[in-house]
């Protein structure tokens, strides 16, 4: 049976060193849970560091290793130095403060990045010990960014998923690190990518795009012979757990003994890992000024603040833990009384018991983090009010704020938004704040963890049978010998063919790659034993001149003019030029800045050359125009297509395809093959039968049912057909 193997950072079961042993604890997360129901359909293992320095563990690893076997865990061990430079360093001073937009905390240091590396790599050596040919692998978060591509590697076959649990910078942001490119290109080592958001998703493949040069459809990137799929899958909780808490009466207990101290006066609660993507600081300063604007309130909340300790090794989050320490000491301070403490604060992490005990018992929950990739707390809150009171504020830089849309949303920077929305809450009718909280509750019991990973799951496969569907096989010269039996045999016979870089090589300046004669011979051939189309985007000037002489049918400008043998040219549809005014300008001023390209106007399509603009320059106006004209083209009903160093815009609908078909229509062809080398080409290989032979020039991913390496070895078979003969 095949294994699905989780990796990440940190095992769901922790060790820890207490006076010389080794002790074990295991994590409730939500990643645990949601995972956990594919423990019955698998058989599943989870590699992840154990949360030990191997220094501390010397001659215990294997018991250690026993201990976590107990659990299906697999642990990769790492040294104190590891952790520090990889962990601390490089996840969380780089990567963590660059991915939430702290541009100013970024610390750029090599010595993290090798390290980084290097503790990817461990990873890897513990999972190719385990992993076979079959195994699903997914690989979390921020920590093993290059670990998806050191696996396709080593196992080019295996179905690798990655998910990033924070979120993905804007293209200006991401553009900034020093290895941008390695992280994009580890990333892509996988199947399916996914984050919590489309703007996340969308972010990342932006920068994929400029950085990297790979084009996108719809989430689909096609890079050789692979595609990766890229996606929004946000993660639910655990909602059954959340939402019967207050029933539970361990919580009830909890909520019993709340009341009781702060008696009528209304709760606010703050719950956050003391982070500075938090806003933990501005939501106290908010709450500072919501005191001194609204006196009247003065006496009637308390603000619960708790701050779970986290990366105190960081002197970023010391630094925040004493602002935060005094913050606190100046509210209370300033505005306390002997009977009154605005600010109950716990530096803590508090057991579920606890914490659902706040949830239930609390009237209003700001959560407001300058950046954050989903934020459970949000959900988790609205989860558990059963009877539907309490109000969330939210900010819009979370998120979870996508899906959270009952809740009162801020930017967490404005504080007059907050003082105006803790007033909001506070006075709220208790009739909207249950509005406001069912529909959200509806969509939190539909969209749980398990449904996350569910979904993940079932795309990762749905990926991984794509790419067998899609990549065309290489040529046996078994089907070759088919191939001309079979055209032998039949009597109505179709051959469509493409031109450049399928019956000649792919010119590297525009104007020559004219037919030598040996092609000429070739097609006057085929063409006396079947209706032959060469269906090319050139103009119908150059192919008129080139094969007018031929018995053949022609396609020009990829399907706006056809020409049968014989015939004069002319249209499939009657086509719309006037869209040309308004993209020639742009494609203008982006050709005056870039040396190389140049504009080549045919009659109902622009093409921007840019086969001999150095690559680089090439790759950043390639991302330039196709931002610039995405939605404009879009409008004016213009599709923007992808060749081979050219980008073409042209009426949607008009393609190879269509052109192809008023061939296809005319007859019941007992015999059709089709040759072409690029995107235009997917079009012709879409429209043909099932039991057509569709040839694609270069191994990819591709309509068309096999592939050849080379124009040459296409020309072969199409020689073999001329003359009859397989051998
Ligand atoms: N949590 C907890 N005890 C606490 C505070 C928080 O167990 O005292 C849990 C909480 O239930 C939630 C998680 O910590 O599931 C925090 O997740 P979130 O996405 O809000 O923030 P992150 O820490 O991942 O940035």
């Amino acid at each position: 049976m095949s294994k699905l193997i989780i990796v990440s950072n940190r095992l769901p079961v922790s060790a820890s060193k207490v006076s010389g042993r080794v002790k074990f604890k295991k994590s409730v997360g939500g990643l645990a849970t949601g995972l956990g129901s594919f423990y019955k359909n698998y058989e599943s293992v989870w590699v992840g560091w154990p949360g030990v320095a191997s220094e501390r563990l010397k001659g215990q690893r294997n018991e250690v290793s026993e201990e976590l076997a107990k659990e299906n865990c697999v642990p990769v061990f790492l040294s104190q130095k590891d952790v520090e430079q990889y962990y601390y360093g490089f996840s969380n001073k780089t990567l963590w403060p660059l991915f939430h937009y702290f541009t100013e905390y970024v610390v750029y240091d090599k010595t993290f990045w090798h390290a980084y590396e290097n503790v990817n790599r461990e990873f890897l050596k513990t999972i190719l010990k385990i992993a076979e040919k079959g195994d699903t692998i997914w690989v979390h978060d921020y920590q093993l960014l290059l670990l998806p591509a050191m696996i396709r590697e080593k196992m080019p076959d295996v179905s690798i998923g990655f998910f990033l649990h924070i979120p993905f910078p804007s293209f200006e942001i991401f553009r900034t690190l020093p290895w941008r490119d390695e992280i994009l290109d580890g990333m892509l080592g996988a199947d399916l990518i996914g984050f919590h958001t489309y703007d996340y998703a969308t972010y990342f493949l932006d920068s994929v795009r400029r950085l990297r040069g790979f084009e996108n459809t719809l989430g689909r990137i096609n890079i050789k012979d692979r595609i990766i799929k890229v996606d929004a899958f946000p993660m639910g909780i655990d909602y059954e757990k959340f939402s019967s808490a207050s029933k539970d009466p361990s919580v009830q207990k909890s909520v019993k003994y709340i009341k009781r101290i702060v008696g009528d006066r209304k709760i606010i609660l703050s719950v956050d890992r003391l982070d500075y993507t938090k806003g933990i600081l501005q939501r106290l300063k908010s709450f500072d000024k919501f005191l001194d604007t609204y006196p009247q309130y003065r006496g009637k909340v308390v603000m619960i603040l708790v701050a779970v300790p986290s990366r105190t090794h960081v002197e970023r989050y010391a630094q925040l833990k004493r602002e935060v320490d005094e913050a606190v000491g100046n509210i209370n301070g300033k505005y306390g009384a002997i009977d009154w403490i605005p600010v109950w604060y716990m530096y803590r992490s508090l057991p579920f018991n606890r914490l659902a005990g706040l949830y239930v018992a609390s009237d209003v929950a700001p959560i407001t983090p300058l950046r954050d990739g989903m934020n459970l707390i949000a959900k988790e809150f609205i989860a558990t009010k059963t009877d539907g009171k309490g109000v969330l504020i939210l900010s819009e830089m979370a998120g979870a704020a996508k899906e959270l849309d009952g809740a009162i949303i801020i930017n967490p920077n404005n504080e007059e938004e907050i003082v105006k929305a803790l007033k909001e809450a506070l006075e709220m009718p208790v009739k909207e704040q249950i509005e406001r909280n069912r529909m959200m509750q509806r969509r939190l019991s539909r969209y749980t963890v398990v449904k996350w990973a569910e979904d993940f799951m079932k795309m990762l496969k749905e990926v991984k049978d794509m790419q067998k569907n899609y990549l065309s096989k290489q040529i046996t010269e078994e089907v070759e010998r088919e191939i001309v039996q079979k055209f032998n045999e039949s009597k109505e016979k179709l051959l469509l063919l493409d031109y450049d870089g399928t019956l000649i090589p792919f010119a590297s300046k525009p104007g020559y790659a004219k037919p030598d004669r040996g092609l000429i011979r070739l097609l006057k051939t085929l063409s006396e034993k079947a209706t032959v189309v060469i269906a090319s985007g050139r103009d119908r000037y150059t192919l008129s001149d080139w094969f007018g002489k031929l018995n053949v049918g022609l396609v020009a400008e990829h399907g706006v003019w056809i020409k049968d043998a014989g015939d004069t040219w002319r249209q499939i549809a009657p086509l719309d030029n006037k869209w040309k005014e308004e993209i020639r300008p742009i494609l203008e001023f982006y050709t005056d800045r870039t040396p190389g390209s140049f504009i080549e106007e045919k009659d109902y399509s622009l093409v921007w050359h840019y086969r001999n603009v150095q690559k680089e320059l090439a790759m950043t106006r390639v991302g330039e125009i196709k931002s610039v004209l995405t939605n404009i083209a879009m409008n004016l009903g213009i599709e923007i297509l992808d060749g081979n160093k050219v980008i073409e815009f042209k009426n949607i609908g008009v393609n190879k395809g269509s052109a192809a078909m008023h061939w296809i229509r005319r007859k019941n062809w007992d015999f059709i093959l089709a040759g072409g080398d690029d995107v235009t080409d997917e079009d012709l290989f879409e429209v043909l039968p099932k039991d057509a032979y569709s040839i694609k020039v270069r191994r990819g991913v591709s309509k068309a049912r096999f592939d050849v390496d080379s124009y040459k070895k296409f020309r072969s078979i199409l020689k073999k057909i001329a003359e009859g003969k397989a051998g």
